[in-house]
């Protein structure tokens, strides 16, 4: 019934602490558990449910139990985020990204966040610091996945959210395309949550075809 009470790590504890988070909402009392466990989830959630924490502590907390024994490649110019955050739109991504970065404070965990409608080379310039989080909207990540600029390679957490609206503003095709890059070879462990508020047979479709044994959560 409190944040203390699920091993999410000393750092990320104390930033919920320090922000005041005490109990968790509903949806995340069920998925971060759920998450921490290493099981796919496709969780139905509104705005305003505290979604954005439920997708973000469990990638926190994971990847930076893992930073140490992880060997990225060396590519030059090249960014190997561990973990991607997609979502529809500029003004989404930059909340998601806010809140990402207040969470991984003194993790040494690294977010960045790429949208469409700006300029790239602000962007570019972040990427090239380092990435472990990539929060970021569809068309722009799919063009800097053709520039070679992002490579999905070592994607280990994938959270796709708002998925309904992306559909719905139509970026199936660069989301399928985008998965398609982490499913390249040698095949990663991904793990994967979707979010939506809805459950049309769309997006049904798309549990199917990126989530494996997922458990379903409404609330
Ligand atoms: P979201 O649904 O993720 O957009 O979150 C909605 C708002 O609730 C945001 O302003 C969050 O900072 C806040 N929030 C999320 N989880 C909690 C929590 N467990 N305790 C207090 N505030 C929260």
């Amino acid at each position: 019934n409190t944040f203390a009470e699920i091993d999410l790590g000393e750092e990320l504890n104390q930033n919920i602490r320090r922000c005041k988070y005490v109990k968790p909402t509903p949806v995340q009392r069920y998925a971060i558990p759920i998450s921490i466990a290493g099981r796919d989830l496709m969780a139905c959630a509104q705005t305003g449910s505290g979604k954005t924490a439920a997708f973000c502590f469990p990638i926190i907390s994971g990847i930076q139990k893992e930073l140490q024994y992880i060997q990225r490649p060396r590519v030059a110019r090249t960014a190997f985020p561990l973990a991607l955050i997609l979502s529809p739109t500029r003004e989404l991504s930059c909340q998601i990204h806010d809140e990402a970065k207040k969470f991984s404070y003194q993790t040494g965990v690294k977010v960045v966040v790429a949208y469409g409608g700006a300029q790239i080379s602000q962007q570019l310039r972040e990427l090239e610091r380092g990435v472990d989080i990539l929060v970021a909207t569809p068309g722009r990540l799919v063009d800097l996945l053709e520039r070679a600029r992002v490579s999905l390679q070592m994607i280990r957490y994938l959270a796709l959210d708002e998925a309904d609206r992306m559909l719905d503003m139509g970026f199936e095709p660069q989301i399928r395309k985008i998965v398609e890059q982490m499913d390249m070879p040698p095949p990663g462990i991904r793990q994967t949550m979707l979010f939506s508020a809805t459950f049309p047979r769309e997006i049904q479709r798309l549990a199917a075809d990126f989530l494996s044994n997922y458990v379903f959560l409404a609330v």
